[in-house]
């Protein structure tokens, strides 16, 4: 019993000494691990400090590509809300970013971003991507502006989808093509007008006969059509002289226009002396009857005509053809049958109205 117990003794410092060295040995390994641990962290650290100024890095430089360029721009969240705007865009909005920044872009912009009032968001999602339309903006200094708007979808800073505008300002652009516009419309009127007279010309007649026609053909209505030619005016052109020729070629183009009361009915220069009237929705009476008023209204003119064995003022003769429109006609045999009556009229002595 006695030697166990010196035996126990003798063991004990042993075994704490195993245990000492295991435990050292276990805490040794405990801070390895942990210096590794640290060292990992460190370098996470740092990687994550470095990818954090590489974002700041990338931030600050969107933000200047963004600012440098001259066309407004802005990004706007699905909701709404406006993400990001550049200076020009502020500068159009006429206020700051702050002012502008979290608040919703219908808000800021008083009406919605296109004009079809479809989020761009949606339009991007449809047009594929990118969506592009034109709006007329009032500047904040006053007047407006004209800008194609280009939107594209993205993803926002918070993760959200959203959109980037972009606004192209085309005012020159629009102007140049409204008066591009302008003058083309002002071509195509002169192209349709007699230089000389300022009546339609013989182009314009032809055009308008064969609308009209077509037109009154489909309800079967009536149309009547005048041809006049100016009495010996061979005569007062050689003993008067051209320049006199043409001034009474002008008055007699503005007395037969006063002639004719309806908006729809069209004179026109025919060629030389002579001139046509198209009338629509007018039976051959009607047509006897402008005829009639138009010989009075030039031989009311008074042109002295020293040469017309007529009359000593100027006369006109004319004939005139009246016709129901139908599809199966050709509107060219009523100004064969107007020119029959005016033949007529010459025949019978000038200075008269005759119907073929
Ligand atoms: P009628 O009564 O049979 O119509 O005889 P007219 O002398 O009027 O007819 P004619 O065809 O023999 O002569 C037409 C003249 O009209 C010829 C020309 O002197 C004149 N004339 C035609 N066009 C113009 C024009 O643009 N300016 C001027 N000044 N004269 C024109
Ligand atoms: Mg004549
Ligand atoms: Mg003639």
């Amino acid at each position: 019993m006695e030697k166990d117990c010196a035996d126990e003794k003798m063991k004990e410092p042993e075994t704490s000494d195993a245990r000492l060295r295991a435990q050292k040995s276990r805490l040794a390994k405990t801070l390895r691990s942990v210096r590794e641990v640290n060292a990992a962290l460190e370098e996470a650290l740092a990687d994550c400090s470095r990818k954090r100024m590489h974002a700041d890095l990338l931030s600050m430089e969107l933000e200047q590509v963004f600012n440098c360029c001259t066309d407004p721009m802005w990004v706007v969240r699905e909701d709404g809300a406006v993400v990001r705007i550049n200076k020009a865009m502020a500068d159009l909005l006429g206020r700051s970013r702050e002012e502008v920044v979290g608040n919703s872009c219908v808000d800021v912009l008083g009406e919605h971003c296109s004009p079809d009032g479809a989020c761009p968001v949606k339009s991007c999602k449809r047009a594929g991507m990118l969506h592009t339309y034109e709006v007329n903006r009032p500047f904040a200094s006053g007047g407006s502006r004209y800008f194609l708007v280009s939107t594209a979808s993205l993803m926002t800073i918070d993760g959200l989808s959203g959109f980037v505008a972009q606004y192209k300002d085309i005012t020159p652009q629009k102007q140049a093509k409204q008066i591009m516009e302008q003058a083309n419309a002002e071509l195509e009127r002169l192209a349709g007008i007699d230089g000389l007279t300022g009546v339609s010309n013989r182009r314009t007649f032809d055009n308008a006969l064969r609308e009209e026609w077509n037109r009154l053909s489909r309800e079967k209505r009536n149309l009547s059509v005048v041809l006049c030619d100016i009495d010996h005016f061979k005569g007062y052109n050689d003993t008067l002289g051209h320049q006199s020729g043409d001034d009474c070629l002008r008055k007699v183009a503005r007395a037969l226009e006063a002639s004719c009361g309806r908006p729809a009915d069209l004179v026109a220069r025919y060629g030389g002396e002579e001139f046509v009237f198209l009338l629509p929705e007018t039976p051959p009476e009607g047509g006897m009857r402008v005829a009639e008023a138009a010989r009075e209204k030039v031989a009311g003119l008074a042109l002295h005509h020293p040469r017309s064995p007529v009359c000593a003022y100027v006369t006109m003769s004319f004939g005139v053809a009246g016709a129901v429109c139908r599809p199966e006609d050709c509107p060219d045999a009523l100004l064969e049958k107007a020119d029959v009556g005016l033949y007529q009229a010459k025949k019978q002595g000038r200075n008269r109205v005759c119907a073929a």
